[in-house]
């Protein structure tokens, strides 16, 4: 098996259809090498080795020995000169690189192949000792953290580790010298203080940093094999979804310089503006720098081009009027990987001495607000087709759009702390932590909050991911902070150089103001504002998007399952319309007991101890649920409404404190003792598997009789007012259809006399929930009586794991850390075992009653992979919460591509 692919000099052994085996970057360096664009030459291990890695104790193949030394020779080959040569020797680097892009992730080391014996020569051929030495010990630095330290395993606390240490040794050395910048320190200081660094590192580490280029190499390539396990790879994987197994790729690769002078630079740009989607070349770049300098944010770029500039930017120098030659070269090769790749990419590119190298491409990472305007421009454009257009947003990305933004009044009255650049749009607010520990620990106990950071690194993601927003002191909008907010459609704001942290004391100085963390502050991250305090949100209307109805329309015409919400009230029914809502697939009635005065009336129910008090007291909300039925199904006029009777145990409607338990004795001309009876005479061990679903409806039929004539008066009525209304009743928890028969008679009866009360002939389905085990292994019996099925997932999930759901949380994180469970059970729909249970009952019910409608109101209906398995499944819908209506659509819609 070939364990190492060569790439260079407008040849590759690998493709872009490689990336499996090769990693996204390594498949697309070897591709940019067939379309003839200049990359520096090097090789891919592929990510089999990785696997083998880790599958055989962290040992190599045996072959692989052999295959790296042949692909350095090619490499050389290419270059004209060697790997370790004394007067003219080759620096290579190595980067990690999996299928999928893990921004930042995993490790990279750079300038490997110094020594002390290739240091004279490489100062002898570029005359250049600073920059050699500089470049000397970056490669120290970066070994010395990402191999010695590591991938060797040791654990240091936060601001601690090696690279702290070193970073620190040049902090005291620009001190001493009174240097500002690293660009003041000259070759003999960088020689002076990569001696330090060794020093340092050998009493630290107890090691020494290698001298001998093959052990630099051996040792870089084995950390970023070793990166793949790294803390915040694993949380990155488990965030986005990426399997453990796939493993990562390592790129080994020429290195080319930045910062050999001012006729070298680097830079990052997108061939479209990843923020809004424009088909505008955007990006940032340095003169005289490298790469990091870029990404990780240490120096504020430069815009790459004369459009793009903004308030902020525009007296800095772009790569367009600087190096007019280079950027037109650039600019075609944007053209020329957009055409080749039909999509927007994310490039990385080195000027060395005038010389332009691209060191990157992948598709680029951009939020949902973008993702939509690029599909649909590009679709519009003839550069893809409208399929491919759908297939380009991800549903989830959709909730962007769908998020809040800034009340614009109250905006205008709040007061403006600072500025930063607008690296994620939408408004946030929540309170200040700076730390990612602290704002995950925050975020689980309830609070909203905003991660304030100097900048990020990779080591912040769980945080970030918790924290409503992120702020960062430094960096540019492709700093690790602006491409990860992005990736997740999150607020963010970064490069705010007014913000003074001090992470020690928990404060920051934001302008003239002081605060200390749990303070509250807001977020225009669409326009990079940072405000004092807490703003109001307003929720976001999607409808002024004009790519987004586009793309809605062509969803709709794709798609072939309906999309229907779930909502209790009539405002929620409209919202859900606007949404694009074909009906509701789930009302909650008991949602409509909780009212002040309607409370009073079931809890009088509940007291009830024989059937003519019972009865009465249900009478009594008759007139209320009857007033909720008429709005919600006058509001979702012509459209399906499926309405639950009641649900949950009685003992939800009487957690009472001592003093509401004497009132209620006393509005209802009872003694305490009976209402503390009564409520104690409720309390179940397990209320969840207890007194609830139809079961309450069998013991007390009054309370059924009582529903169905609410929902079918008002049927009828409306009716009669020219309304058209199509009530679907709906039976919860049945498990044996005696329970459904039980119900449905009851139901069917109520109908019977109301058609003669209004002398009219009602259209109405009645129908049962499928959410337990025992109803999916029987649904041919339900199905000959039943008109539709509606597959309540949460308690199906619940059932047949057996897990209660609403206590999953005390195991859960566990369980997903230690792989026993690749995601919460009740967001995604287990595919394998509850889905199976799913899938037979479809059958088994259309196979007796082939005209059976069928639809799932469980959380599942908004979670695009579980949609997909409903379509495959031959459901006739999926209900949803109003604001995931969009994001049904669009996975609808994806289902059938
Ligand atoms: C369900 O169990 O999936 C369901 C929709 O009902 P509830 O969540 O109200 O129990
Ligand atoms: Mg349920």
């Amino acid at each position: 098996m070939k364990h190492v692919y060569l790439f260079g000099n407008g040849q590759a052994d690998g493709t872009a259809e490689m990336k499996n085996l090769l990693g996204g970057k390594g498949a697309n360096l070897a591709e940019m090498n067939h379309l003839g664009i200049p990359v520096p030459p090097g090789f891919t291990i592929t990510t089999d080795v990785c696997t083998h890695y880790y599958e055989n104790d962290q040992t190599f193949p045996d072959e692989l020995e052999t295959e790296l030394t042949d692909a350095l020779k090619a490499t050389e080959q290419i270059m004209g000169i060697k790997f370790g040569d004394e007067q003219d020797p080759l620096l290579v680097s190595i980067r990690s690189g999996a299928r999928q892009s893990m921004p930042g992730m995993m490790e990279t080391v750079l300038n490997v192949g110094l020594t002390t014996k290739t240091i004279p020569g490489l100062i002898k051929k570029t005359n250049n000792a600073r920059f050699v030495y500089d470049a000397y010990r970056r490669l120290i630095m970066m070994y010395a953290d990402v191999v010695m330290e590591k991938a060797a395993g040791i654990e240091v606390e936060e601001g601690r580790g090696i690279r702290n240490r070193l970073e620190s040794l040049l902090e005291i050395h620009k001190k001493e010298n009174q240097y500002q910048n690293d660009t003041d320190l000259n070759g003999d200081d960088w020689k002076l203080l990569s001696g330090k660094f060794k020093t340092e590192i050998s009493s630290t580490l107890g090691d020494e940093f290698p001298d001998d280029p093959m052990a630099q190499l051996r040792g870089g390539i084995q950390a970023v094999f070793q990166s793949w396990n790294g803390n915040r790879a694993i949380s990155y994987r488990r965030i986005e979804n990426i399997p453990h197994e796939w493993g990562t790729a390592v790129n080994v690769q020429t290195m080319v310089f930045g910062n050999m002078g001012d006729d070298s630079a680097t830079g990052v740009a997108f061939t479209r503006n990843p923020a809004t989607g424009e088909n505008i070349f955007f990006g940032e770049w340095l003169a005289n720098a490298q790469g990091e300098d870029v990404v990780a944010g240490l120096r504020t770029p430069n815009p790459l081009n004369e459009d793009t500039k903004t308030e902020d930017t525009k007296d800095f120098p772009s790569l367009e009027s600087s190096m007019p030659k280079i950027y037109s070269q650039l600019a075609e090769i944007r053209e020329t990987l957009e055409d080749h790749y039909s999509d927007m990419q994310d490039i990385e590119f080195t000027i060395q001495e005038g010389m332009l190298w691209m060191l990157q491409t992948r598709v680029g990472k951009r939020n949902g607000s973008a993702a939509i305007k690029m599909a649909v421009d590009m679709a519009q454009e003839g550069m893809i087709d409208k399929q491919t257009a759908l297939m380009r947003v991800k549903p989830d990305q959709l909730d962007e759009l769908l998020h809040p933004m800034l009340d614009s009044q109250a905006e205008q009255k709040a007061v403006l702390l600072a500025k930063g650049l607008p690296a994620g749009p939408g408004g946030a607010t929540g309170r200040v932590v700076f730390t990612a520990d602290d704002a995950e620990a925050w975020h689980n106990n309830g609070d909203k909050v905003i991660l304030i950071r100097e900048e990020t690194s990779p080591e912040d993601v769980h945080g970030m991911h918790a924290a409503e927003a992120v702020l960062t002191a430094r960096g540019g909008m492709t700093s690790h902070a602006a491409l990860v907010a992005r990736g997740w459609g999150k607020c963010c704001i970064v490069g705010c150089s007014d913000l003074h942290i001090n992470v020690q004391t928990k404060e920051v100085q934001i302008g003239n103001q002081l605060l200390r963390e749990g303070d509250w502050i807001t977020m225009n991250g669409t326009l990079g504002k940072i405000y004092s305090g807490q703003v109001d949100l307003t929720p976001a209307d999607p409808d002024t998007h004009p790519e987004y109805k586009e793309l809605m329309t062509w969803a709709d015409e794709v798609r072939i399952l309906n999309i229907r919400t779930n909502a209790e009230s009539p405002d929620d029914a409209a919202q859900a319309i606007k949404f694009g809502a074909e009906g509701i697939g789930l009302c909650r009635t008991e949602h409509m007991f909780f009212d002040e005065t309607r409370i009073l009336a079931i809890r009088k129910m509940i007291l009830a101890d024989n059937e003519t008090d019972r009865r009465s007291a249900v009478m009594e909300l008759l007139p209320f649920q009857k007033e909720d039925f008429m709005g919600i199904l006058k509001a979702m006029e012509g459209k399906p409404v499926t309405i639950r009777l009641l649900d949950p145990p009685l003992h939800e409607f009487m957690t009472l404190t001592d003093e509401q338990q004497h009132e209620l004795a006393d509005h209802i001309g009872t003694d305490v003792k009976t209402v503390k009876n009564r409520i104690a005479g409720l309390h179940e061990l397990n209320p969840m598997l207890g007194h609830r679903g139809c079961r309450l409806g069998i013991a007390y039929p009054e309370i059924t009789e009582m529903q169905a004539r609410a929902i079918l008066e008002a049927t009828a009525e409306l009716t009669q007012a020219g309304t058209s209304v199509l009530p679907e009743i709906m039976i919860p928890l049945v498990g044996t259809v005696t329970e459904y028969t039980n119900q449905e008679a009851i139901v069917r009866s109520v109908a019977t006399k109301i058609e003669i009360e209004y002398g009219i002939k009602l259209s109405y389905l009645v129908g049962t929930m499928i959410e337990l085990p025992r109803a999916c292994l029987t649904a041919d019996e339900i199905a000959e009586h039943a008109e539709f099925f509606s597959f309540g997932t949460n308690d199906l999930t619940q059932t047949t794991f057996g897990f209660s759901r609403d206590d999953i949380g005390s195991f859960l994180p566990v369980y997903l850390e230690k792989n026993i469970l690749p995601q919460d059970p009740f967001q995604s729909l287990d595919i394998t075992g509850v889905g199976k249970l799913v899938s037979m009952a479809v059958q088994s019910g259309r196979g007796v009653n082939p005209s059976l409608k069928i639809g799932i109101c469980g959380e599942h209906g908004g979670d695009p992979s579980s949609i997909n398995f409903c379509r495959e499944n031959g459901l006739d819908y999926v209900s949803c919460s109003p604001f995931r209506v969009p994001i049904a659509r669009l996975a609808a819609a994806q289902a059938e591509l």
